[in-house]
């Protein structure tokens, strides 16, 4: 007898439970302006927005570009910028054609993982939309240059057949190896590889690439060239 009416009070303070946390999260969802949505439809609306929106990128075009001019004063950074979203795009075509062969360093590598990220499934990334590209970052110590580009863009992401629209954000890092002399590469980590053919360049004593025999020195103080790629 004690024990039905032990459950039965158990029963009643469990339902009042429920529903004063109900009407608190109905509540605190109407203070924030979900007025009537439910916690389905909020989800959902929050999917869309994160389709829909464009990632935020904090330029600091403002802050480095007169620094940039300054240093490299024939540099266009604008072409710079195109050549940043060409590496974008590059990186993209290779992962569905699931090709390496023609990339090379950390941009290989960059590749591979979201090949294999995708786990061997025919994925392609249609109509690519570059919404903007900004200088995220610039240093210029011990003979190096280095920007850092950040890139905002959308694809629609088609996996077997299913199409998913997607807003996406990379950071491409260039440089541009101006005084080889003062170069601690190994600190750096930097696979740099010859501005004319492509090839690695194991050692910095000699002045022409191993490969194509270009002269490096001279190559290189012009040229930046694409280090590195993350999607962040
Ligand atoms: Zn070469």
């Amino acid at each position: 007898m004690y024990f039905l009416i032990g459950v039965i009070i158990l029963i009643v303070f469990c339902l009042t439970f429920y529903f004063y946390i109900r009407i608190r999260i109905r509540r605190t969802l109407d203070s924030f302006g979900f007025q009537g949505m439910n916690i389905k439809e909020i989800i959902e609306e929050a999917r869309l927005e994160d389709q829909e929106v464009p990632k935020s990128l904090s330029s600091m075009d403002r802050i480095y570009l007169e620094q940039i001019r300054k240093d490299f004063p024939k540099l266009n950074i604008n072409e710079l910028k195109r050549e940043s979203e060409k590496v974008l795009l590059d990186c993209i075509h290779g992962v569905e054609k699931n090709d390496t062969s023609r990339l090379n360093g950390k941009i290989k590598s960059f590749v591979k993982s979201m090949i294999h990220d995708n786990e061997g499934k025919n994925v392609t990334y249609d109509d690519v939309k570059i919404h903007n590209t900004v200088v995220a970052d610039y240093k210029n110590e011990k003979g190096i240059a280095t920007i850092h580009f950040a890139t905002s863009y959308q694809y629609y992401l088609n996996t077997n057949g299913h199409s998913v629209k997607t807003q996406d954000r990379c950071r491409t890092e260039f440089i541009c190896v101006y005084d080889i002399q003062k170069v601690e590469i190994e600190k750096k980590s930097l696979s740099i590889h010859c501005p004319n053919c492509g090839s690695p360049i194991r050692n910095f004593s000699h002045e022409n690439c191993e490969y194509c025999g270009s002269s490096l020195i001279e190559n290189m103080k012009k040229v930046f060239v694409c280090n590195d790629i993350v999607r962040y």
